[in-house]
C-alpha cells in the first residue's frame, strides 16, 4: 500500500493505465492481528504500510473517511470471528493518488476460519460523481441509507445549536442486537444485512418528522427524537416487536437505553455515551429490553471509576481494615468466632464500606487481591494472639466466587497460613451461595481441597435465592449461614419463619451447623433459639469491631471453640433421607408402618419427619404439615406424657429400642376432635449435646383399646357378679397394656 500520494496499488495514478485496475491483496493474520501487503503491480510496495493496521492507512493516507476506516475495520473483524468459511463482496468508494473518489470493490475471503482473512481490492473504473452525490455518499452508510456515525453527530448539534426547545424535551436512543454475531455465523452476513436492513426501514418508519436516524457502527443504531412525551414508550415497544419480529428460527432481541436531554446541552457524543449507560444496566436482561439513564447511573460510574482509580494505592498503603464481628452460642453465651469485614479507611472520602466497593471490585477482579490481603490480615493477627497470649478463637474470612477457582487458591492460603505459623482449625473459609451456581463440581473439589487441609468451610448467604435444600446435599459444607434479612423481610415474617424452620430442620438432620446473621433483636434470638439454631452473630450481641476493641472481648470472654455437631448413631445415610427419590425414602414411606423421625431436647419435642402410613394411622385427615407445625407434646395430657418422656429418657439410657402407648388428643379441621391410643416403639438415632434424635414407629391401638375397655368393663361387672357368687370365673390379662395401660 502507498503513502500519501500514491493510490491503493502503489502505482502513480494514471488513468489509461489499465494495469492500474489490477488488484492489491492485504492478508490478515487473524492470529497475531497483523497485515501483510501484496500488490500485483510492477511498483514495490511501499515501506511505509509495514506492520500498519488497514484502516489507519486508508484514514491516515486520506485513502477514505474515518467512518468508512472504521466500516472496514468493523467488517474485516466480524469476518475474522466467523467460524466458518465466508465470502463477501462490497463496493466502498476511495481516493486515488489524485483525490478523487473512485469505486473500489473490495472481497474479503476467509477460506480457514480463525487463521487469515485475504482482502482484495479491484478498482471498478467507475467515474466519480458530483460533489453533492460523493457529499450523499460520505454522510450514509451505503448498506441501511441511514446516517453515518459523524454525520448524526453534526447534525443533532446543529439542532441542538438552532433549536431551544432541544435543550429539554429530546430523547437520544442507543441500541443494538443481542447476539447479532450468532446471526452472521449461523445465517450468514447476507442474512445480517437483510436484518441491519430491516432495522433501518422500522426505524424510518415509526421516525416522527425531523427525527434523526443513524447506524452507529456494525449492529448499533442511535435515534435522536424531538417528540419525547408520554408517547415515547409506546413507539419504542411499537419499534422493538417489529424489530424482533424479524423472520429468523433465532429469537431476535434488542437492547435499548435512552437519555431525555436536560436543560443543559451536552454534546451528541456525551448523549449517546449516557444512552449507552442506560443500556448496560439491562445488558443480558431477558425481561427489560429498555432502561433510561438517570443520575444514579451516572453518579455510580463516577464512583466506580474513582474507586479503580484509588484501589491499588490503597492496598500498597494498607488503607483496608479489618474489623470482627463476634459469633454467640445464644443458648450458652459463649463467644465461639468472628468474622473478618473489611472496611475501606479513605482519607477524601471516609471510612467507605464494603457494599460499595465489594461489587466493583468482583467485577473488575481486584477482589482477589484484596481477598487475600484480608486472608493474610486475619493470619496476622491471630499470630499476635498467639503471642500476647490472648484466647485464640477462630475466624471466618470471605472469599468470593472469583478468588475460589483460581487454580492456587487452596496453596496460596496454605503459604500464607505457614508464614504466620497459625493452626488451620482457627482458619474458616466463607464461601457465597452464589459461587456455587452451576459449579456444584468444581465447588466440591475446591472444598475438599479446603478439607483435606483441615479447614473449616461456611455458606454464607444460605437462603439469599437461588438456594434449594440440595445444595446442602450436594455441597460438603461445614456451616451454613442464615441471613436473617432474606429470611424474614422479603419473605414477609411468616411465610420467612416457616422456611427458617424447614431450612434449620433439614440442617440438624444433616448434621449441619448454623450460624445466624444479622439477628437484632431478642425475639429473632430466642425465636431462632426456639427452632434450634443457636450461634448467632448480629447487632444483638455485637457490631463489627476494630482490632483492639475485639481483642480485649476475647481477653474477657468465656469461649467455646466445638460448634455443637450431630453425632449420628445408626448407620443412616442422612443426605438420602431428605431426597424424595433415595431408597431410605422409599422405605420410609412404603415399607414400614407409620414411622417418624423426631428431636427431643430438654423437654421439647419436634416432629421432623412423618411418612405417609404415619398419617394414615392417626387418621383425622391431618397433613404432614399439621405435624411438623405443631408442638408435638400438645397432644398428651399430663400423665401420657410422663409416660412418653419416661420411654424416652429409657430409651436415651440405654441406647435399646423401648416401647409404650399413650392416649393422644388429635384435633383437625375436618374431623373435628379424638382420642387416640398409640404404641410408639422408639428408638435414639443421632445425638447433639442435649438434643437427641429419635426414631418412632407408630400404630393405632385405638380399637383394641376400645374392646379391651369394653372387656374390661364386662369384666368388672362379671367379677363384681363373681364375688357376690364368691367365684373367680373370668380373668383378664393383656400382655401388650404393660405397666402404661391409660
Ligand atoms: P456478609 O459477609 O454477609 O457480612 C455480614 C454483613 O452484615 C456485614 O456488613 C455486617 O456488618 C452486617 N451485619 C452484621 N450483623 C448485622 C445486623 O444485626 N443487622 C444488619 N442490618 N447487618 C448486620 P458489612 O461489613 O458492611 O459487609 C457487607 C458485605 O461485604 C459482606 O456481607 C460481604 O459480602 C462483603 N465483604 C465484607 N468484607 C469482605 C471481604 O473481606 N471480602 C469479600 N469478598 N467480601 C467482603
Ligand atoms: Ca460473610
Ligand atoms: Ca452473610
Amino acid at each position: 500500500m502507498g503513502h500519501k500520494g500514491e493510490n491503493l496499488t502503489g502505482e502513480i495514478p494514471d488513468r489509461s493505465a489499465k494495469r492500474y485496475r489490477e488488484s492489491a491483496l492485504v492478508t490478515y493474520d487473524c492470529r497475531s492481528g497483523t497485515f501483510a501487503y501484496r500488490v500485483t503491480g510492477t511498483e514495490p510496495r511501499s515501506q511505509t504500510a509495514e506492520g500498519r493496521p488497514l484502516w489507519q492507512i486508508l484514514e491516515e493516507e486520506r485513502y477514505s473517511d474515518k467512518q468508512t476506516a472504521e466500516a472496514f475495520r468493523e467488517k474485516l473483524m466480524e469476518i475474522a470471528g466467523m467460524n466458518m468459511p465466508c465470502v463477501y463482496f462490497t463496493e466502498y468508494p476511495l481516493r486515488d493518488g489524485q483525490g478523487k473518489c473512485r469505486w473500489y470493490r473490495v472481497g474479503f475471503i476467509c477460506s480457514e476460519p480463525g487463521r487469515c482473512v485475504n482482502i482484495t481490492f479491484t478498482d471498478i473504473g467507475e467515474e466519480v460523481f458530483d460533489e453533492a452525490h460523493l457529499k450523499r455518499m460520505l454522510e450514509t452508510d451505503p448498506l441501511t441509507g441511514l446516517m453515518k456515525r459523524e454525520t448524526f453527530c453534526r447534525a443533532v448539534e446543529s439542532l441542538s445549536v438552532s433549536d431551544d426547545a432541544a435543550a429539554g424535551g429530546y430523547a437520544m436512543i442507543f441500541f443494538d442486537i443481542v447476539h447479532f454475531k450468532a446471526v452472521n455465523d449461523i445465517f450468514g452476513t447476507d442474512e445480517g444485512d437483510r436484518l441491519l436492513r430491516h432495522i433501518a426501514s422500522v426505524i424510518n418508519e415509526l421516525a416522527r418528522e425531523g427525527d434523526l436516524t443513524c447506524r452507529f457502527g456494525s449492529d448499533r443504531f442511535t435515534i435522536f427524537t424531538h417528540d419525547a412525551g408520554p408517547g415515547l414508550e409506546e413507539r419504542i415497544e411499537r419499534m422493538l416487536v417489529r424489530i424482533e419480529s424479524f423472520g429468523l428460527p433465532i429469537g431476535i432481541m434488542c437492547s435499548m437505553g435512552v437519555y431525555m436531554t436536560e436543560e443543559t446541552r451536552l454534546s451528541a457524543e456525551l448523549m449517546i455515551d449516557r444512552a449507552i449507560l442506560a443500556q448496560s444496566v439491562i445488558k443480558g436482561s431477558y425481561m427489560q429490553r429498555f432502561s433510561y439513564y438517570n443520575e444514579e447511573l451516572r453518579n455510580a460510574m463516577l464512583t466506580e471509576q474513582e474507586i479503580t482509580g484509588m484501589m491499588e494505592n490503597a492496598l500498597r498503603k494498607k488503607n483496608f481494615v479489618l474489623c470482627y464481628q463476634p459469633q454467640y452460642n445464644h443458648h450458652t453465651g459463649m463467644l465461639v468466632g468472628a468474622e473478618a469485614l473489611v472496611r475501606w479507611k479513605n482519607d477524601g472520602r471516609g471510612m467507605i464500606q464494603p457494599g460499595t466497593f465489594v461489587p466493583i471490585f468482583e467485577k473488575n477482579g481486584f477482589i482477589t487481591k484484596l481477598d487475600m490481603y484480608v486472608f493474610e490480615e486475619v493470619c496476622a493477627f491471630l499470630r499476635r494472639c498467639m503471642k500476647n497470649g490472648v484466647p485464640m478463637v477462630p475466624v471466618s474470612t470471605n472469599f468470593s466466587r472469583h478468588d475460589i477457582f483460581q487454580p492456587d487458591f487452596v496453596e496460596r492460603l496454605e503459604s500464607v497460613r505457614k508464614r504466620y505459623k497459625v493452626p488451620v482449625e482457627f482458619l474458616r473459609v466463607e464461601i457465597t451461595e452464589s459461587s456455587i451456581r452451576g459449579n456444584s463440581k468444581m465447588t466440591n473439589e475446591v472444598i475438599s481441597k479446603l478439607h483435606e487441609h483441615g479447614y473449616i468451610v461456611e455458606m454464607d448467604d444460605f437462603g439469599s435465592g437461588y438456594s434449594s435444600l440440595n445444595v446442602l446435599k450436594d455441597i460438603e459444607l461445614d456451616i451454613v449461614k442464615l441471613d436473617m434479612l432474606f429470611l424474614s423481610e422479603e419473605a414477609g415474617g411468616n411465610r420467612g419463619g416457616t422456611i427458617l424452620s424447614s431450612v434449620v430442620r433439614m440442617l440438624k438432620w444433616l448434621g449441619t451447623p448454623m450460624i445466624a446473621e444479622g439477628v437484632e433483636t431478642v425475639e429473632q434470638a430466642d425465636f431462632l433459639r426456639s427452632i434450634g439454631c443457636d450461634i448467632i452473630q448480629g447487632y444483638l450481641y455485637a457490631k463489627p469491631l476494630p482490632e483492639a476493641e475485639y481483642m480485649e472481648l476475647v481477653r474477657k470472654q468465656a469461649i467455646e471453640t466445638r460448634l455443637p455437631q450431630l453425632e449420628v448413631i445408626d448407620k443412616f445415610d442422612v443426605g438420602n433421607f431428605w431426597d424424595p427419590k433415595s431408597q431410605e425414602t422409599l422405605i420410609f414411606n412404603n415399607y414400614v408402618g407409620g414411622a417418624a423421625i423426631f428431636s427431643y431436647c430438654n423437654g421439647k419435642l419436634e416432629i421432623l419427619r412423618v411418612n405417609r402410613k404415619y398419617l394414615q394411622e392417626v387418621g383425622m385427615n391431618l397433613s404432614e404439615k399439621d405435624f411438623l407445625a405443631s408442638d408435638a407434646f400438645s397432644v398428651f395430657d399430663e400423665e401420657n406424657r410422663s409416660v412418653y418422656v419416661e420411654m424416652l429418657d429409657e430409651a436415651i439410657l440405654t441406647m435399646e429400642e423401648q416401647e409404650c402407648e399413650t392416649w393422644r388428643h388429635y384435633r383437625s379441621g375436618v374431623c373435628g376432635e379424638a382420642k387416640i391410643c398409640i404404641r410408639s416403639n422408639v428408638r435414639m438415632i443421632g445425638r447433639c449435646g442435649d438434643n437427641y434424635l429419635f426414631y418412632a414407629m407408630i400404630r393405632s391401638v385405638r380399637q383394641e383399646k376400645e374392646s379391651d375397655r369394653r372387656n374390661a368393663g364386662r369384666e368388672k361387672r362379671c367379677e363384681e357378679a363373681g364375688e357376690e357368687a364368691d367365684t373367680h370365673y373370668w380373668e383378664y390379662d393383656n400382655a401388650h397394656a404393660g405397666a402404661h395401660t391409660v
